[in-house]
């Protein structure tokens, strides 16, 4: 893996894919003891989560559906503070295991609000699965369920996870260079 450049901005490797898989497997299997027998519905939250979701979703063998819901708060590398919705659920979840599906847990605003929204469609339960978590960015008080890596409050790309729409088609996730000026 070497340094990359996007938009002006120098990253480095930070995690390879292997790494990236076996703790999506480790996380489905902590999701399958949990919620085997619930056929629960797994909720991508687009655009980020949209590799992630794809990889644990094929790496549990119980029954379950996946959906898609949208929402923005991000704007080049920081967040605007303010979550819109872009695209809504569909499906009824009454009384429902759901496992909301994140790229990343950053100020945990996003998933804040979704967690709210979709409490009042009575689900059974919620549960928040997401690839990475800032635990130090954290303004809500909110802990995952299922967190693949603990990560510091730095900027991240590849693996799903953009600047401006581009480098989600990296295989590998990679940090922002303390080198940038
Ligand atoms: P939150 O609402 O938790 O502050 O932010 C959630 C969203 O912000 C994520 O779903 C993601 O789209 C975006 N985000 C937060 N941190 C990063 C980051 O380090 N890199 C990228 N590419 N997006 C991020």
């Amino acid at each position: 893996m070497e340094h990359i450049s996007y938009k002006g901005l120098e990253f480095e490797p930070y995690i390879k894919n292997e790494e990236i898989q076996k703790e999506v497997k480790r996380v489905a299997s902590e999701i399958t003891r949990d919620c085997g027998n619930e056929k629960p519905l797994f909720l991508c939250v687009l655009n980020g989560a949209f590799i992630f979701a794809a990889d644990l979703f094929r790496s549990v063998d119980f029954e379950s559906e996946i959906s898609f819901i949208r929402y923005k708060s991000y704007s080049g590398m920081s967040s605007t503070g303010e979550v819109k919705e872009v695209l809504g659920l569909t499906e009824s979840i009454e009384g429902r295991t759901v496992i909301i599906v994140e790229d990343i847990v950053d100020t945990g605003l996003t998933a804040t609000q979704l967690i709210e929204s979709l409490k009042t469609k009575n689900p059974k339960q919620i549960k928040l699965a997401t690839l990475l978590f800032k635990p130090d960015s954290s303004t809500c008080g909110l802990v995952p369920d299922y967190v693949c890596f603990n990560i510091p409050s730095k900027f991240i790309i590849g693996y799903g996870l953009d600047l401006d729409g581009l480098a989600r088609n990296l295989p590998d996730i990679y940090i922002l260079s303390k080198d940038n000026k």
